[in-house]
C-alpha cells in the first residue's frame, strides 16, 4: 500500500497498514482493535442482544474488518506466522458473528408514518417512511435533525398507533436521504408481525 499515513493510536508512530471505519492503523494495532470489537460484538449477542443500530454497525463493521484482513493476508510480504493466523482468526470470527446477524430476524418494509419532536425551542413533525423493520425498532427516513438519546414520537399511518422511540443514531446515505435508527421504549410488536414467521422465512 502506497498510504503514508501512520496509526491513529496514540503514541504508536508505526506505520499505515489499514484502516477501519476512516482511521488508520499499524497492522498491530488494526489486529488488536478487531479483537477487541468482535470480543464486545460478542458479548452484545450472548447477553442483550444487538438492537437495530448494534446491527447495522456491526454489519459494516463485519464488511470491513474481513476485507481488509484479507487484503493484508494476501498482500503484505512480512507478515509473520503469528500475524497471519491472528488475521486468519479474525476472518473466521467475524464471519461467524455474519451468520449470527443473518439469523436475527429484520424485516425491509415500507410503513408510513409521521415523526414527531417536542423539543423545547426546536419541535417538529415529518411523514416519512420505514427502511427496515426490526423486533424493537426501525430504520427510516428522517431529514430532521435528531440527536441519539433523544425521544421521538412514532405514529402509523395505516393504524394510528403511536409509540415513543428513543433516536440511537442518524446518518446521511446521501444529500437527499438522511437515515434514522430508533428503538421503542416501551411498546410490544409496534409493527404488527408475526416475527418467528419472519425468521422462518429468512
Ligand atoms: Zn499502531
Amino acid at each position: 500500500m502506497t498510504n503514508t499515513e501512520d496509526c491513529s493510536i496514540a503514541g504508536c508512530g508505526q506505520a499505515f497498514a489499514t484502516s477501519l471505519g476512516g482511521e488508520p492503523f499499524c497492522l498491530e494495532h488494526f489486529i488488536s482493535v478487531c479483537y477487541e470489537r468482535l470480543d464486545r460484538y460478542d458479548d452484545f449477542r450472548k447477553g442483550a442482544g444487538l438492537n437495530v443500530t448494534e446491527m447495522e454497525a456491526l454489519r459494516r463493521f463485519i464488511h470491513e474488518c474481513t476485507r481488509h484482513a484479507d487484503e493484508i493476508e494476501h498482500e503484505a510480504m512480512d507478515l509473520d506466522n503469528l500475524d497471519r493466523a491472528k488475521l486468519l482468526h479474525i476472518i473466521l470470527s467475524a464471519s461467524e458473528l455474519g451468520r449470527y446477524l443473518r439469523r436475527s430476524p429484520r424485516k425491509a418494509a415500507s410503513i408510513a408514518v409521521r415523526l414527531s419532536s417536542d423539543k423545547m425551542g426546536g419541535s417538529w413533525e415529518e411523514d416519512t417512511e420505514t427502511v427496515v423493520l426490526s423486533r424493537h425498532g426501525a430504520l427510516m427516513r428522517c431529514n430532521h435533525v435528531a440527536k441519539p438519546g433523544e425521544t421521538i414520537q412514532v405514529v402509523r399511518a395505516d393504524t394510528g398507533e403511536k409509540a415513543q422511540a428513543r433516536v440511537a443514531w442518524q446518518r446521511p446515505l446521501n444529500r437527499d436521504d438522511v437515515r434514522i435508527g430508533v428503538e421503542f421504549v416501551a411498546c410490544e410488536n409496534f409493527w404488527g408481525l408475526d416475527w418467528g414467521a419472519v425468521e422462518e422465512a429468512r
